[in-house]
């Protein structure tokens, strides 16, 4: 390793997930991890699908397909030996038109050569066994995929690190980083803290620290809110695990679907609407340091430009339960408003280029004495082991 002392930006699931790995190859390191909320995980890590993703969507070769397929197992074994609730239980994904049809060969052709083992093409027969409320044209079959408790999983790992020797310290938000001989010198509000060498993984922030440690980055976070409904108790029968739409190639997430939760109930969502916020859980919370920001990002018009239709389907679909409820029951048409109740929401972080293009894959920036987590959007929680894996690799190098 470069160093033996490491200071952790953000504790989200990649951050605790740097410190355990780093902890458990260096088992002599200093490791740090500042965390600016009273307690970890408290942002995506815990605000998600909970959806174990196996890497069927993405390019192949790419950081996400190949740590998605390695981090979906290194995440399954270890809720197995930490005794965190989750279920391999499969998911469906379901084509409703003949264009998503020819999509989904696509997809099947992609997560086959990504690895993933026991995909299966399915006509309506045959899938209505699986899901007997889903309709469509066909629908593959994806059984290394399931669902999880995160927020369990964040409380093993914050275990896992105390038992190593690593430092979690809360309250303690990065409001600046300067350089000071060969050592970091990081403002908090607990007082200055020296590090050798810093990992950032400060998620909705990760530009901001980025850009407060000397680094210049073109690319900036945008937040999208991404909100659900939960189905009402005596309508969660018409669905079993997890069904889920043809993805649109064109935006980069996957469209609303139903989601079993580990803990009970079932979700139906994302959606993905601009927040006003970075941390902008509701449609009237608005930081006017951030919102001056994203509206003077040039990437951002051409984004929303870009993608105009789209944009205004997905925010005329969260000012309308009818609405939202139309594009669910492509997927399960008995499904009605009323079975539908407001449920909880998140925010993604999801950096974006000056020319309006979304960062696809993950991106890690190494430099002198840092390296900096620009883009972990979804599946990071899922390839969160996996990622770490990747950055104690690059900091050996
Ligand atoms: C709606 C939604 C659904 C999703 N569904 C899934 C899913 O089903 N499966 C999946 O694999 N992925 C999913 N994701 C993506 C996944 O949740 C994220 O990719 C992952 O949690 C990112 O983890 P992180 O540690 O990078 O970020 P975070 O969990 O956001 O953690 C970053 C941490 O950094 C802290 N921080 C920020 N700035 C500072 C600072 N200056 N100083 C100190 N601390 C700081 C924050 O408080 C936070 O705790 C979803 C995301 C969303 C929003």
């Amino acid at each position: 390793m470069t160093s033996d002392n490491f200071t952790i930006i953000g504790g989200g699931l990649v951050g605790l997930a740097t410190a355990w790995r780093i902890l458990q190859r260096a088992p002599k390191a200093k490791v740090v991890l500042l965390e600016k909320e009273a307690g970890v995980g408290r942002h995506q890590s815990t605000h998600n699908s909970g959806v174990l993703h196996c890497g069927l969507h993405y390019r192949p070769g790419s950081y996400k397909a190949r740590l998605a397929v390695a981090g979906v197992r290194q995440m399954v074994q270890f809720c197995r030996e930490n005794d965190v609730p989750h279920d391999v239980c499969g998911k469906l994904v379901v084509a409703t038109d003949e264009g998503q049809v020819k999509r989904l060969r696509g997809l099947h052709e992609r997560g086959t050569a990504n690895g993933l083992t026991g995909l299966r093409w399915m006509e309506p027969m045959e899938f209505r066994k699986i899901e007997p409320h889903a309709a469509g044209l066909a629908a593959l079959h994806v059984p290394e995929e399931g669902i999880v408790n995160y927020e369990k999983v964040v409380e093993a790992l914050a275990r896992k690190i105390q038992e190593l020797g690593g430092t979690i310290v809360t309250d303690s938000k990065v409001t600046a980083s300067k350089r000071r001989g060969n050592e970091w010198v990081l403002d908090t509000p607990r007082g200055e803290v020296t590090a050798k060498f810093i990992i950032n993984c400060a998620g909705l922030h990760s530009d901001r620290v980025c850009r407060s440690a000397g680094e210049t980055t073109e690319l900036r976070t945008v937040a999208f809110r991404g909100e659900y409904y939960r189905l009402k108790a005596d309508r969660q029968g018409l669905v079993r695990n997890l069904i889920y739409p043809t993805p649109d190639p064109q935006f980069p997430f996957l469209g609303v679907h139903f989601t079993r939760l580990m803990r009970g109930g079932v979700e139906a969502g994302p959606n993905a609407v601009l927040a006003f916020a970075r941390e902008g859980y509701r449609f009237t919370q608005v930081n006017p340091r951030d919102l001056t920001e994203f509206l003077t990002f040039s990437g951002l018009w051409r984004f929303l430009w870009q993608h105009r239709k789209m944009c205004a389907f997905e925010f005329a679909q969260s000012l309308s339960k009818d609405r939202f409820c139309r594009t669910l029951q492509r997927l399960v048409p008995d499904l009605r408003p009323d079975d539908l109740e407001t449920g909880g929401s998140g925010v993604r972080a999801q950096a974006m280029m000056p020319d309006g293009k979304l960062v696809e894959d993950f991106n890690f920036v190494r430099v002198d004495g840092a390296l900096h987590v620009l883009n972990a959007p979804s599946p990071a929680a899922t390839s969160s082991l996996a990622i770490a894996e990747h950055i104690v690799t690059q900091l050996q190098a």
